[in-house]
């Protein structure tokens, strides 16, 4: 049986997703992923996770044996504003917790096509296995790998959640990468006050953050009691969206979350939260990544 590439992507708007493409499943070319490299040369810091699975990371038949199709969808985040304050939490983690909400969404999708395809085998991932969603979102014709590494689509910028459907059924229609529309454009790689953004040694991937000198990494993975010396945090207690606010795809995407007034005030009283407050608030959230420890030793 093959899916109709037409009414998969009709039934991914359905269920609230803003973008969905589809491509053949099939082991990624060493020279179009970086992954081995960035590990060789340690960038991933402490992200031990990282360096497991990596055949799987570059071949979802093996994560998923019989995959023919990945199901790549996004989720737009941009919020209608901005917290305010000398403690900034990153845009991405001012909702709810996007794995759970992805997840939600995924398998609504999934049940959706299975009344029209009962036998359909699929799972759903947002960021939980060993996939490479920003590849696969990119050969799935929904964006580019911007400089700052991050997907980014014309309409959603790089504010956006990736998932996947990966699944053993082929589909009658498959996408293609579209041109990528950094250009010249650097923006994003002198904006980073870490300098964090480097060259990938492939040059057909462009740039590869390094996780070392990178406030994003050290704020929410670092798990050590102390911050190295040198890391520019601007204002940033978690996260950081210093490579993503320059972005002029980022400027003009759509507003994908409405940031109440209230919730506003929430995230901005955070930093004076004692632990049992701040666990509260964050329950569901992406901020649940971090232990109280941390977010002291942030702020
Ligand atoms: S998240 Fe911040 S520190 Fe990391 S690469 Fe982007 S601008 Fe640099
Ligand atoms: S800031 Fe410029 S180079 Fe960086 S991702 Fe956006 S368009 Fe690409």
């Amino acid at each position: 049986m093959t899916l109709d590439a037409q009414l998969i992507k009709e039934a991914a708007m359905l269920v609230g997703f803003d973008a969905c493409g589809i491509a053949a499943a099939a082991s990624i070319p060493s020279d179009e992923w970086d992954l081995r490299e960035w590990l060789a040369d340690g960038r991933q810091a402490d992200m031990h996770y990282m360096e497991e699975h990596v055949d799987k990371r570059y071949d979802p038949t093996l994560l998923f044996p019989g995959a023919k199709s990945v199901i790549s969808v996004l989720l737009g985040y941009k919020p209608s504003a901005r917290m305010q304050g000398t403690h900034q939490i990153a845009q991405y983690a001012y909702g709810e917790d996007y794995h759970e909400r992805m997840k939600r969404m995924l398998y609504q999708l999934l049940s959706q096509l299975k009344e029209n395809y009962p036998q359909l085998e699929a799972r759903p991932f947002v960021d939980t296995a060993p996939i490479s969603d920003k590849y696969w979102a990119v050969q799935a014709g929904l964006g580019w790998r911007g400089k700052n590494t991050l997907l980014v689509n014309p309409k959603l910028g790089s504010y956006c959640y990736i998932g996947e459907l990966v699944t053993t059924f082929e589909a009658d229609h498959y996408d293609t990468p579209m041109k990528n529309g950094c250009s010249d454009c650097k923006l994003c790689v002198h904006a980073c006050p870490n300098h964090a953004i480097v060259s990938s040694p492939l040059p057909r991937v462009g740039t590869q953050v390094d996780a070392r000198r990178c406030a994003s990494y050290h704020t929410i993975e670092n798990r050590a009691e102390q911050l190295p010396d040198g890391i520019q945090l601007s204002g940033y207690a978690f996260g950081c969206d210093c490579c993503q606010l320059v972005c002029p795809y980022n400027q003009q995407a759509m507003v994908r979350y409405e940031l109440t007034e209230e919730h506003k005030q929430e995230l901005e009283a955070l930093p004076s939260a004692d632990e049992k407050t701040f666990k509260k608030a964050t329950k569901h959230s992406a901020l649940n990544r971090i232990k109280y420890a941390q977010w002291k030793r942030n702020l």
